[in-house]
């Protein structure tokens, strides 16, 4: 599948918002945001003026699409699901999209970012419930187990991973047992766990047109 190769700080600065997409390096002094807190590219110094409802709205999707490393076609599929389901639709698409498997172990600190998540769940390091799964998309549900591969366990960028997720913690709807390589979805979480400022009823508003 087609997927953004491009710089990942370029995102945070168009986005104007540290979307923590390069592990450790987005907490030091070497982000690019913090040293260079506009828009990239020749104008981005100038970006402002006018903003409109739809560019508002646009914006706020490009962000969480971003965020959780997923592409238009996908995101829209999420969006469609959370409509079929019951309660607030903007609520329902960021449970679906914290529910996906590369999410959950950037969450539980066994990759410092999704998109290394996601490349180590390509290369079969993790396993849910006892079995083999290499699908970054998969859905987990409340009570699955992820764990890392036995034989998986020492691969340093996910014990690197672990030492350095102190610095952002392990959310309180998961149950990580660091010394066994194993985490738990307790439940999923509610719309005041998630703090990255979201305002997704701006993408309701936006899909809803
Ligand atoms: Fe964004 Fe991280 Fe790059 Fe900073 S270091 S600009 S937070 S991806």
């Amino acid at each position: 599948m087609a997927r953004y190769t491009g710089s990942s700080c370029r995102l945070c600065r168009r986005e104007n918002l540290k979307l923590f997409l390069k592990g450790d390096r987005c907490f030091g002094d070497k982000c690019a945001f913090e040293r260079r807190p506009y828009g990239p590219g020749q104008h981005g110094q100038r970006r402002g003026g006018k903003t409109s409802d739809y560019r508002l709205q646009l914006r706020e999707k490009q962000k969480v699409k971003r965020i959780y490393g997923v592409l238009e076609k996908q995101f829209r599929r999420y969006y469609q699901q959370a409509e079929t389901q019951k309660g607030i639709t903007g609520i329902n698409l960021l449970v679906l999209l914290e529910s996906r498997l590369d999410n959950m172990i950037y969450r539980m600190g066994f990759a410092a970012s999704r998109n290394q998540a996601r490349q180590l769940v390509k290369h079969n390091h993790f396993r849910v419930n006892g079995r083999k799964v290499n699908i970054p998309s998969f859905q987990v549900k409340v009570g699955d187990l992820v764990e890392v591969k036995e034989s998986s366990r020492k691969t340093a960028q996910i014990t690197e991973a672990m030492e350095t997720v102190v610095r952002r913690g392990v959310p309180n709807w998961l149950e990580v047992d660091k010394d066994n390589f194993k985490g738990t979805l307790k439940a999923f979480p509610n719309r005041e766990d998630l703090t990255m400022p979201i305002q997704e009823q701006l993408i309701v508003e936006l899909y809803s047109k």
